[in-house]
């Protein structure tokens, strides 16, 4: 599944996002292979049309599709030279999909502000900064390979040499690996290094209570700032999430989201963003033992989206069989779809397109 890591300085709202988390999570029984890690929170991705396959099916059971979300600790002025938790946090970042990082877009005398006050744009800086501070070390490291060979006249290291200059330069004028207009050659050379500020990232700018629908100036000065980066910001309020997460009836819930106007949860709108970031759809399948649903990329074709289920769907694939969710709630059965002729044998060429519902053949 997804892997996303939640960054941040500290007292910005990063721990009473992930307990709302931790709050709503999976029940995790039903998930046996998400390790439970104290800092890694579980939590199902919503989506209303596994509810509108449960009420066609009537499965034994409903799974939806899952997304961890890592609070990672520790980032201050100075972690990548060893302050704070150092260098132990950075490997938790390298494993993430997605980096969600939380900046500070509320006042509260209350609460102390690390560098004195509130300004999003120089908070996401510092945290920039380390991170393309450890960027650059990986890409320092490899260019000392490199350039051996390079000098010796080796062809290939001499463009990779050249693609390292070129980050390395990126990098030094403070801007992050995701920024750089770099081709997917470029891409594949670093790729191995898993540059922490190549990630996508959704700034979770999170705001006052009263600000969580129109923003405020401190969101809107990020979202400026954040233009030119393919990153998504997303308006969030975590003590509002920590106050939804204490409501255990949907009922409730909908009433509570609705006395702030909210027509969604500031975590569901995170999963939106990060499925949208990383090109995710969703495919679904549906039988009276299970109806579930399938986290795929875009563009991926019918073997690899099986591969999913599991790795001999997809060596053995033979066909798919297609139903779109409309058909299946115009006709109700799969009996009657099959008889409008509106299921579809498709081959490995299929694109699966978000929203599909897959039935695989296959050999074993
Ligand atoms: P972390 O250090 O980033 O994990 O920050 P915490 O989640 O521990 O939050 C630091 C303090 O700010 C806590 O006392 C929170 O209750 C408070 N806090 C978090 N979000 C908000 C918010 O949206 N508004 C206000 N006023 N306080 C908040």
């Amino acid at each position: 599944g997804l892997r996303c890591g939640i960054v941040g300085l500290p007292n910005v709202g990063k721990s009473t996002l992930f307990n709302a988390i931790s709050n709503a999570k999976a029940e995790s029984a039903n998930y046996p292979f998400c390790t439970i890690e104290p800092n890694v929170g579980v939590i199902t991705v919503p989506d209303d049309r596994l509810q509108i396959l449960e009420e066609l099916v009537h499965p034994e059971r409903v799974l939806p599709t899952v997304i961890e979300f890592v609070d990672i600790a520790g980032l201050v002025k100075g972690a990548s030279k060893g302050e704070g938790l150092g260098n132990k946090f950075l490997a938790n970042i390298r494993e993430v999909d997605a980096i969600i990082h939380v900046v500070r877009c509320f006042e509260d005398p209350n609460i102390v502000h690390v560098a004195g006050k509130v300004d999003p744009i120089s908070d996401k800086e510092i945290i920039d900064t380390e991170l393309q501070l450890k960027d650059l070390e990986s890409i320092e490291k490899m260019m000392l390979k490199v350039q051996r060979s390079a000098k010796a006249g080796d062809a290939k290291a001499k463009k990779e040499l050249a693609t390292l200059e070129k980050y390395k330069a990126h990098l030094e004028q403070g801007f992050n690996a995701r920024s750089l207009d770099a081709t997917d050659e470029d891409k594949e050379t670093v790729s191995d290094l898993n540059l922490l500020t190549a990630k996508p990232v959704v700034y979770a700018a999170n705001v006052d209570e009263e600000s969580v629908n129109t923003g405020n100036k401190f969101s809107q000065a990020l979202e400026e700032h954040v233009k030119a980066e393919n990153a998504q910001v997303v308006l969030i309020s975590a003590s509002i999430e920590a106050q939804i997460a204490e409501l255990t009836d949907e009922e409730e819930k909908e009433m509570f989201l609705a006395e702030y106007n909210l027509k969604e949860s500031g975590l569901s709108k995170l999963i939106k963003a990060s499925y949208s970031l990383l090109n995710l759809i969703t495919y679904f399948t549906a039988g009276v033992k299970e109806v579930r649903a399938w986290t795929i990329g875009k563009g991926w074709k019918a073997p690899q989206a099986a591969g999913v289920i599991h790795t001999d769907f997809e060596k053995g694939f033979i066909r798919a069989e297609v139903i779109k969710l409309k058909d299946y709630q115009e006709y109700k059965t799969e009996a009657k779809i099959k008889e409008a002729g509106k299921m579809a044998v498709e081959g490995k060429d299929y694109v699966v397109q978000d929203g599909d519902i897959m039935h695989f053949r296959f050999n074993v």
